[in-house]
């Protein structure tokens, strides 16, 4: 990449990891044109306007999140670098024909933390059901043990000493147009038939 293009850099809204109706049954392509389409692209086309001309401008997206975290002078930046980053991180949480058994060693991780898949699952169902308002539920690594944490509005772990290894968006954009006000379902639906475990494994230890 030469200087010119270096020096003009923006953050790019990423690819999908799958096509746009890849999710159907449990989230619709109506709810990924809507969700990725507009509110990720949003979040990313925001953020390159706020950041023109300031000491953000060529920063890379994690960077920009952990500069801007708790900075009351720069909330705007820090709520849109967030929100594109966790959405991000949500898309790749998320495959078709997830759920089911986790590599073995986020499975020895779970058993260890939570006493096994699926305590660890209704611990995570619990938290994304229970998080008032709009935010974010994460399983997270935290040394030798895993943890669920939630977040509120933008907030998001890669602030934390915690390693993100999944989320789940609670947004009721999220799921307001396949379950309406059902968050509990769409919760559920997702961690059962598309979690990407496989993604969560590959987190450890980053
Ligand atoms: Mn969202």
């Amino acid at each position: 990449m030469n200087a010119a293009i270096m020096s003009s850099h923006a953050i790019e809204l990423p690819p999908l990891p799958y096509e746009r109706n890849a999710l159907q049954p449990v989230v619709s392509e109506n709810t990924l044109n809507v969700h990725y389409g507009k509110h990720h692209k949003t979040y990313v086309d925001t953020l390159n306007k706020l950041v023109v001309g300031t000491e953000f401008a060529d920063m890379p997206l994690d960077k920009i999140v952990k500069a801007t975290a708790g900075e009351s002078d720069h909330t705007a930046i820090f709520n849109n670098a967030a929100q594109a980053w966790n959405h991000t991180f949500y898309w790749h949480s998320l495959k078709p024909n997830g759920g089911g058994e986790p590599p073995i060693s986020l499975k020895r991780l779970m058993e260890s933390s939570f006493g096994g898949v699926a305590d660890c699952k209704k611990e995570l169902a619990q938290a994304a059901t229970q998080q008032f308002g709009s935010g974010w539920a994460w399983l997270v690594q935290d040394g030798e043990k895993l943890k669920i944490i939630k977040t509120d509005n933008a907030n998001t772990p890669l602030t934390q000493r915690v390693k993100p290894l999944l989320t789940i968006d609670v947004w009721e954009h999220a799921y307001y147009l396949d379950y309406q006000n059902r968050r509990v379902d769409y919760v559920n639906a997702l961690l059962d038939k598309l979690a990407n475990w496989g993604f969560a494994a590959e987190n450890l230890g980053k």
